[in-house]
């Protein structure tokens, strides 16, 4: 059974997809110094807040509730046209076509903090130089990294591929960075009537709104596991971090989610701000999503840390 759980599948792309990753990653970074250097203060509209928020809060909803509880965990159920929508909001985030996500982050689950997870900060050696290295590796540098990236464990995707949907969207991602630069692009242009307030507008809620949604996903990455405090018992070093909670959509209650991952519920405690659950339960009572699931109150005590 083993054997046939860790069969793995060549991905002859994958240094194409890393070159397309690279790109993708350093592209928002400079429309950010375009931002601050040309419109600071100076063009920063009402329309292009806008954008900026409209596009950030849609784009958080496409990977925290759809790319990261849905695909990853399936942690409630849905309908194919929403499975569609949420992994075209996901994808606009820019941070790789759905399938790929998800199978990075199964990884990480499966492998987290040992040899083998794609973005752990508790792999690059000891010392305080060994932190400064993970942080850096778990933020970001892993997407440079080839190694161990040429083969996809066949577990880790076989559902996701027998997708029709997931595998149309998928398919379809360079249309989604189209679009998610596009959009923003089109707004600006109607609303403003000139071409450059088009681009403003493609800068502010397209290249900053990307940016900043990156940076927030990857602190959960880097950040949550090693600043925060581990009320839940997990073989790994995933913490909750308050601080970003508001802004990841929930994705900060991290140490919770590793302790129970297939729980489309993060903020499981009391005061723990989770707008991904928020809005998972609000679909629910509007008949879009069924099967949530969520820990009760004695599966909780007894993965308590101090249980
Ligand atoms: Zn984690
Ligand atoms: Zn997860």
């Amino acid at each position: 059974m083993e054997s046939v759980s860790r069969q793995t599948l060549p991905e002859p792309h994958y240094l194409l997809r890393r070159i397309v990753t690279a790109i993708g990653v350093s592209i928002p970074m400079i429309g950010v110094l375009i931002a601050l250097g040309l419109f600071w203060g100076v063009a920063v509209r009402p329309v292009d807040l806008a954008l900026l928020f409209v596009f950030y809060t849609l784009t958080g909803v496409g990977i925290s509730v759809g790319y990261h509880r849905l695909f990853t965990h399936s942690a409630f159920q849905t309908s194919a046209a929403m499975r569609g929508a949420l992994a075209i909001l996901g994808s606009f985030a820019l941070e790789g076509g759905v399938i790929g996500w998800a199978c990075e982050h199964r990884k990480h689950h499966a492998y987290s903090d040992v040899e083998g997870d794609p973005h752990s900060p508790h792999v690059s050696g000891p010392g305080v130089k060994g932190k400064v290295k993970g942080l850096w590796h778990a933020h970001m540098g892993w997407f440079f990294s080839t190694k161990g990236m040429a083969e996809t464990e066949l577990r880790f995707r076989r559902d996701l591929d027998a997708d029709p949907v997931l595998k149309t969207v998928d398919r379809l991602y360079f249309l989604w960075i189209l679009l998610t630069l596009g959009i923003p692009f089109a707004v600006g242009y109607a609303v403003g009537g000139t071409l450059w307030l088009g681009f403003e507008a493609m800068v502010w809620g397209g290249l900053v709104r990307i940016f900043l949604g990156h940076h927030i996903t990857w602190s959960i990455n880097s950040i949550c596991h090693m600043f925060g405090s581990r009320p839940y018992k997990a073989r790994d070093e995933s913490r909750n971090n308050f601080l970003l909670a508001l802004p990841s959509f929930g994705e900060s209650w991290h140490n919770n989610h590793h302790a129970f991952p297939a729980s489309a519920i993060f903020g499981i405690d009391r005061g723990q701000l989770d707008l991904g659950a928020l809005t998972i339960r609000l679909f629910e009572r509007l008949g879009l999503v069924w099967n949530v699931n969520a820990p009760n109150e004695s599966q909780r005590a007894l993965r308590r840390a101090s249980a």
